[in-house]
């Protein structure tokens, strides 16, 4: 199933996907998953990417059990 793209208004049956980092205002930071249109390359959407955050708790648990 496809939609279209709100920007240039192409069918759009795939998205471009990128790492980016969100940085709250106080400095802390994770990775999110960037969707842009494969024609204009707007941004379609930002969404909080699971796997990197997963990655980074599995990373602090690790962490926290060597330094007890
Ligand atoms: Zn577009």
């Amino acid at each position: 199933m496809a939609g279209i793209c709100p920007h240039c208004e192409k069918m759009v049956s795939n998205v471009n996907v990128e790492l980016v980092d969100s940085i709250e205002p106080l400095g802390k930071s994770w990775k999110s998953a960037l969707f842009s249109c494969p024609h204009c390359r707007k941004v379609l959407n930002v969404s909080f990417d699971a796997t990197s955050h997963t990655e980074y708790i599995i990373d602090q648990v690790i962490k926290n059990i060597k330094g007890s």
